[in-house]
């Protein structure tokens, strides 16, 4: 499934990559049209090259030759450095406008000599084939777009059970939300674990993290517990999912939503717990946890001891439940 998914999306970026190119060349022929001296510019630079390759084969001593060598880039420096001040004086910036400066929309890039697949496109790959149907709205939320003001600002401990208001609760989940952002690659940054009952934003707060850590060239992976669990059961009894099953442990962020929703048992807890124990030891990756249960409740369904030791890994944000400003 994946190498079909791979074909596709090669296809795509080959369309995507002809449309900005095909933008590029529209644009650079309106600008020198405009502006005639930028051809004439780029003439005299053929031209100096053209002379510094004859040099090169007729001059009549090495010195000489270096020297007039030197004397042609020069000129040639100034060239491009006066018809980069036009372009600037003009406000134009005329590059190719790629969605990705990593790869230019080729979709690979060039590490250690060996051509290998961009994050952006390891993304692709990775919504095509799970996130699309588990996270409807992936590119849509951002902070910009949450309204604190949807949330009361009344207290209420004995209903919250904290004297915080829920408005104030939640200025502090997006906190460290940003946080969580700006020090993703950080060793020290903790994990997230997001506890709450359901509809409160817990998804919508995953869904924000997961669209910045995009945009900054990590992958992102979106599984519910209960289907995580399925691929990797499937994984290790029918011998499928191997793709999905090594993206748990080395995609950047993995996202695990509903933790605790349905009935886990044992062998499934401590798949769960081997994932997490995994990514805990490797620095480069990172994990959230959603889970509509409390602590205390966790704590009464799993191990002590491996709740402790993924709890000491987690910042913990509780979701208060969300009570609307105007129904007041
Ligand atoms: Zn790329």
């Amino acid at each position: 499934m994946f190498a079909e998914t791979i074909k596709k999306l090669e296809r795509q970026y080959e369309i995507k990559r002809n449309q900005a190119d095909a933008v590029f060349a529209a644009e650079k022929r309106a600008t020198y049209e405009k502006i005639p001296e930028l051809g004439e510019i780029d003439k005299a630079i053929a031209k100096l090259g053209i002379q510094s390759a004859k040099l090169s084969l007729y001059a009549s001593t090495p010195e000489e030759k270096e020297k007039e060598i030197q004397k042609l880039q020069k000129e040639i420096i100034e060239l491009k450095n006066k018809k980069q001040e036009i372009l600037k004086k003009s406000k134009i910036n005329l590059v190719p406008k790629y969605s990705c400066l990593k790869c230019n929309d080729t979709g690979y890039v060039i590490k250690h000599g060996m051509s290998e697949m961009c994050s952006c496109m390891r993304q692709e790959l990775l919504n095509e084939a799970y996130n699309k149907s588990n996270m409807n709205n992936l590119k849509s939320e951002t902070f910009e777009s949450l309204d604190l003001n949807l949330f009361s600002n009344k207290k209420n401990p004995n209903r919250y059970k904290s004297e915080l208001s829920p408005r104030e609760n939640m200025e502090i989940i997006v906190e460290i939300a940003k946080k969580f952002i700006t020090n993703f690659d950080k060793p020290e940054q903790k994990n997230l674990l997001f506890t709450g009952t359901t509809g409160i934003g817990k998804t919508y707060v995953s869904s924000c993290i997961a669209n910045e850590i995009i945009k900054s060239g990590n992958t992102v992976l979106y599984q519910t517990a209960p289907v995580l669990l399925d691929s990797v059961f499937t994984y290790k009894y029918n011998n499928q999912n191997k793709n999905l099953y090594e993206s748990l442990f080395n995609v950047n962020l993995l996202i695990i939503d509903d933790l605790g929703t349905e009935n886990l048992t044992a062998a499934k807890f401590s798949e769960i717990f081997t994932i997490l124990n995994s990514r805990l030891l490797t620095n480069k990756t990172k994990t959230i946890i959603s889970t509509n249960f409390s602590l205390e409740d966790l704590s009464k369904v799993y191990d002590e001891r491996i709740l402790s030791r993924i709890i000491g890994h987690f910042s913990i944000c509780r979701f208060f439940r969300r009570r609307y400003k105007i129904k007041h």
